[in-house]
């Protein structure tokens, strides 16, 4: 192998980091992962690094499991490539896609490929435009987002999200998409209970379906709980009322699952949670662990019987239901569920992980909002816990928190003035105190730097 200088020098020469800044990025150089394994990774110069991010939150099942290894390369030799668009199809795509409809909610015996989320986002406001077309509603179009919501990087995706800066670079959203608020009870809830800002955020949904006149509204779109927004657990409240007003209306309800899906709220999927009932779900990410690129849109039979029976749906990819992605999701999910991954984490380890995440930062002067659902763990840095006095320059002040993570080999992540982390739904009992404790040295080491 080469140096890590090496690694560098021909990384800055040659590459263009997503969502960076490349030039400040190559003064300082890229940590070079090589390798990984269970919830740790291991860097160029033999770093041992606590992943608790699951890289972009979807290495489920951890790293290194050899049976995904040997899906591919079986399926490699066997058939490496090959379309379903003219009347062919392919094993491994059939068992994929049966397989999803066994653990997928009930109703959801459909499913559509991509690679990945964002694509499985652009699909939707294709598919959706194609559903209330058939059905002689072509002017049912606008889709309803949500501010600081992610949907992925597509033209389609950042529309949907609700990412300003996406959106100031490419002139974005596109036409047909609204955004209401994001149901963050600790930023806008003012003097109101969580449950009654739960409620008042939700019917700004509705609001905005009288706003743009229910015959022009196809749907409403969110992911569960916000995760690159900051993982934004919303009050009970919530999405009951985000059902009973999309299903009054009659609009359909989209969950955005690329990160919720496949076990990280404790359930399969996030909906299932909350108790909703949509009608599409994007998934991707937790659908391989990360392993190979493969997404998808899953589709209630509701939606199906009109796709299936409303004539071409002009749309499909290349690698749509690529046979070795397919056949590493299905070793993917087979692993979930012969070692129960989802439901021991959410039974045995989440709820103590819980405790000791609220026991290290409950009261910790320089943090507020602690929060955690499932594998999600989130906290807020604060400049003063009484007032709740949020930093004036909160994004800042949490990427440089991210740093003094890193430098002490640990992954977590920064969104906004949250410190946040989602780690392999393998981790263990024993690695969820290593987790925390690590976390808690890397938070108080910054409140001794900040003079706290
Ligand atoms: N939707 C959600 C909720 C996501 O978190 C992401 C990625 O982080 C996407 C969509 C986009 O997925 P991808 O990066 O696979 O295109």
């Amino acid at each position: 192998g080469r140096s890590t200088a090496q690694y560098q020098e021909l990384d800055a020469a040659h590459h263009i980091h997503p969502f960076s800044d490349t030039a400040a990025l190559n003064a300082h150089g890229s940590r070079v992962i090589t390798r990984g394994e269970g919830v740790y990774l291991y860097d160029s110069d033999g770093n041992k690094i606590f992943d608790a991010m699951s890289g972009l939150w979807c290495v489920n099942i951890g790293y290194g499991r050899q049976e995904l290894a040997e899906a591919a390369y079986q399926q490699m030799l066997q058939l490496p490539f090959y379309n379903t668009f003219f009347k062919t199809t392919h094993p491994p795509v059939i068992e994929l896609s049966s397989l999803l409809a066994q653990v997928a909610p009930e109703g959801f015996n459909h499913v559509f490929y991509t690679n990945s989320g964002s694509e499985g986002n652009d699909t939707i406001i294709r598919m959706v435009r194609h559903y209330w077309a058939t059905l002689g509603q072509p002017q049912k179009k606008t889709i309803i987002a949500r501010e600081n919501g992610y949907h992925g990087s597509t033209i389609g995706g950042a529309s949907l999200g609700g990412m300003h800066y996406m959106h100031e670079q490419g002139d974005l959203p596109i036409p047909g998409i609204a955004h209401i608020e994001q149901p963050y009870w600790y930023a806008n809830g003012g003097e109101l209970s969580p449950r009654e800002y739960g409620l008042k955020a939700a019917r700004a949904l509705e609001q905005k379906i009288l706003e743009l006149g229910v015959e022009n509204v196809a749907a409403f779109i969110g992911e569960p709980v916000q995760g690159a927004g900051g993982i934004i657990i919303p009050p009970s409240t919530y999405w009951p009322e985000i059902q009973r007003i999309c299903d009054h209306y009659g609009i359909l309800l989209i969950a955005d699952e690329v990160i919720c899906g496949f076990g990280r709220t404790g359930s399969w999927f996030g909906s299932q949670h909350y108790g909703i009932r949509p009608q599409l779900m994007i998934i991707a990410k937790g659908l391989s662990s990360g392993y190979i690129p493969i997404g998808g849109v899953l589709i209630h039979d509701t939606i199906a019987k009109v796709l299936i029976e409303g004539g071409d749906f002009n749309h499909g990819f290349t690698y749509s239901g690529h046979p070795v992605a397919c056949a590493v999701a299905t070793a993917n999910i087979r692993i979930l569920q012969k070692e129960r991954i989802i439901e021991r984490m959410n039974e045995e380890i989440a709820p103590y992980a819980a405790q000791l995440w609220h026991g290290a930062f409950d009261n910790h002067p320089l943090v507020d909002d602690v929060r955690s659902l499932g594998f999600f763990f989130a906290l807020t840095l604060v400049e003063d816990k009484a007032s709740r006095k949020r930093f004036e320059h909160g994004s800042s002040m949490a990427l440089r928190c991210r740093d003094i993570c890193l430098k002490n080999q640990l992954v977590m992540r920064a969104t906004g003035d949250s410190m946040i982390a989602a780690p392999p739904l393998v981790m263990t009992r024993a690695q969820a105190e290593e987790f925390v404790r690590l976390a808690k040295q890397c938070i108080d080491e910054y409140a001794r730097e900040l003079g706290k």
